[in-house]
């Protein structure tokens, strides 16, 4: 049987990783991935993980099954960080929340759950996304459909034209958002913006589904949240998948969050049954240790200090190395303006390379990014950034 099976495509951006592996010279460079790197060109383990690893090992008594949802106390500890403490949301019990296998898994609880339970079947993205959007929620049966984001031209976002073709989406279709530091792009809704898109949202009737893979990464831990906060005041129902891979540093741990808010607690509590009961027929119930250790940091007042403090060093860096990276160029020698990538937000900007351009970057230079042009910002350090602007120079 297996014999009439032909290849899948590879993963564009996981295929480049297998690339960059394979490849035997020293000089090479990998803004592929989403990964972030310190000066070194490491990823380390954060500070506080390690801590919090430590406190675990001590006091960890089982590694019995968890329940579907996960541990009560990391659902309290993520709708906090998402909605704030003082939150209506909090205080009336409206949300729900399951510990998930990363972001990725988060994302598909919530395209599963809403593909079984309404008649709608349209899922609204940015053009462009994450590659990975289109996998989970084609693979949930959800019909995807673009919206306008990006202008190509103006390297920036198209606000106008993305209204406009939102004008398209029907009551109860679900519309994603990224929640902050918008994956390919870096450019996130302004305050204004995000205000018009949620009253838009309540006014037609869209169901929101918040992607937040990079909280903190933007401008802070709670600036970050601005956004979805802006969105639950006013849509009372609305869908959260939280990613920790990036911000606690956790990528192998895999852990996640899918968070369900609803009108009020009762209605909360029955619709979410219906996640939980697809979660079970999935993988069950989720593994336990990453999200034990981005619970025990944000419940410690101390340790959440730090965590905050190892963000704000990472997100500082990242915007380091694009300021460095337009003023490199620029000593090269290029007069193209990038300044653009100066003004984005989190570990991705949208280069302008084109494709070819990339393919000569890899094979001659051995510089590695994503066919679309997008660069992962946080793979620059100080040692790499003559030899990539160099061969970025030669290329255009
Ligand atoms: N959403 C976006 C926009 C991402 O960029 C990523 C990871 O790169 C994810 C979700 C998924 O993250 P995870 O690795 O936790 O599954």
């Amino acid at each position: 049987m297996f014999e009439q099976i032909s290849a899948a495509p590879a993963d564009p951006i996981l295929g480049l990783t297998e690339a960059f592996k394979a490849d035997p010279r020293d000089t090479k460079i990998n803004l592929g991935v989403g990964i972030y790197k310190d000066e070194a060109g490491q990823t380390p383990i954060l500070a506080t993980v390690k801590k919090a690893e430590a406190i675990l090992l001590e006091s960890e008594k089982t590694k019995s099954y968890l329940s579907i949802e996960g541990n009560a106390a990391y659902g309290a500890a993520v709708q906090a960080l998402l909605f704030g403490k003082a939150s209506n949301i909090v205080s009336n019990k409206r949300a729900r929340t399951a510990q998930a296998p990363g972001g990725t898994g988060a994302l598909r609880i919530a395209a599963e759950f809403y593909a079984s339970q309404f008649e709608n079947k349209k899922v609204w993205v940015s053009n462009p996304t994450w590659a990975n959007h289109n996998n989970v929620f084609a693979a949930a049966g959800l019909e995807i459909v673009q919206y306008n984001y990006y202008n190509a031209d103006a390297k920036d976002m198209d606000f106008n034209a993305m209204l406009s073709s939102l004008e398209g989406a029907a009551a109860g279709d679900l519309v994603l958002f990224h929640g902050c530091c918008h994956n390919p792009t870096g450019i996130d809704p302004t305050e204004a913006q995000w205000q018009q898109l949620a009253a838009l949202s309540a006014e037609k009737g869209w169901l929101p589904l918040f992607d937040f893979a990079y909280q903190g990464f933007g401008s802070g831990i709670e600036e970050d949240a601005k956004g979805l906060r802006i969105f639950t005041e006013a849509n009372q129902e609305l869908l959260v998948a939280s990613s920790f891979s990036k911000n606690f540093g956790l990528y192998n741990e895999r852990v996640g969050a899918f968070t369900l808010v609803a009108k009020c607690s009762d209605t909360a509590e029955t619709a979410f049954s219906q996640a939980k009961s697809l979660i079970r027929a999935n993988y069950s119930n989720p593994p336990a240790h990453g999200a034990a250790v981005v619970t025990t940091i944000l419940n410690d007042a101390a340790l959440y200090a730090e965590w905050d403090k190892e963000v704000a060093e990472m997100r500082d860096r990242i915007q380091q190395m694009r300021d460095l990276f337009v003023a490199t160029l620029k000593e090269k020698g290029v007069d193209r303006d990038f300044s653009f990538i100066a003004r984005q937000n989190g570990m991705f900007s949208f280069s302008g390379l084109t494709k070819e351009q990339v393919a000569t970057l890899k094979d001659e230079h051995g510089l590695y990014i994503v066919g679309s042009g997008r660069i992962s910002v946080a793979g620059m350090t100080r040692n790499n950034m003559d030899a990539l602007c160099s061969a970025i120079a030669a290329v255009i």
